[in-house]
């Protein structure tokens, strides 16, 4: 499947703020929008008005580039939101939370969630016994996940654990951190996605 390949932290400067796309270097003052406060390019520190249009795509490219989906998924999971009872803009960021990758990332099973998609990808969970390597799998209420126990050893969970262990868990989740597994007790309500996306503007951009 596709994805992007290029320098994750390049996102962050042209978004202009902090994506935290690389775990534990984000916190640090090494974050290249703590050090270069200016898009990248020839003409990133040229000041221009954004136009409405231009907010609304930037908070697209937000949402995105936060999940590490690509355009035509965003516009798939969008299409999936709007068939939904309730509110689009919520109904996406709930599909973009569920995503298997995220919710590895949110149990604190790894330190960002292109680390979270890469442990997927490489086949170290089970959801409800079975084996799923699809980062994009979105998860249900009372969907069980757990590292599967051939990798439960594996030095890279030991290494994850002792970055994110006192990381806080969102409450439509559990976590049994010391048996490598966790389970979604709930969809998440809007309160629960602290991602910082303004989704009326992405609904507002996709309905012109
Ligand atoms: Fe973004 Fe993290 Fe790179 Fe900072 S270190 S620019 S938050 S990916």
């Amino acid at each position: 499947m596709a994805r992007y390949t290029g320098a994750s932290c390049r996102l962050c400067r042209r978004q202009g703020e902090k994506l935290f796309l690389k775990g534990e270097r984000c916190y640090t003052d090494k974050c290249a929008v703590s050090r270069r406060q200016y898009a990248p390019g020839q003409h990133g520190q040229s000041k221009k008005k954004l136009s409405e249009y231009g907010v609304q795509l930037r908070e697209k490219q937000k949402a995105k580039r936060f999940y590490g989906v690509l355009e035509s998924q965003f516009r798939k999971y969008f299409e999936m939101a709007a068939k939904t009872k309730g509110m689009t803009g919520e109904n996406l960021l709930k599909i973009l939370e569920t995503r298997l990758d995220n919710v590895v990332y949110r149990l604190g099973f790894a330190r960002s969630r292109s680390e979270a998609r890469q442990l997927v990808r490489h086949g170290h969970f089970n959801v409800n016994a079975r084996k799923v390597d699809i980062p994009s799998y979105v998860m249900r209420p009372n969907d069980l996940i757990e590292v599967r126990e051939g990798s439960k050893e594996d030095e890279v969970f030991k290494e994850v654990l002792d970055a994110t262990g006192s990381k806080v868990v969102p409450a439509w989740l559990s976590a049994d951190h010391e048996n490598l597994k966790g389970t979604v007790l709930a969809m998440p309500a809007r309160e629960d996605v602290d991602v910082p996306v303004q989704e009326h503007m992405i609904v507002e951009l996709y309905s012109k």
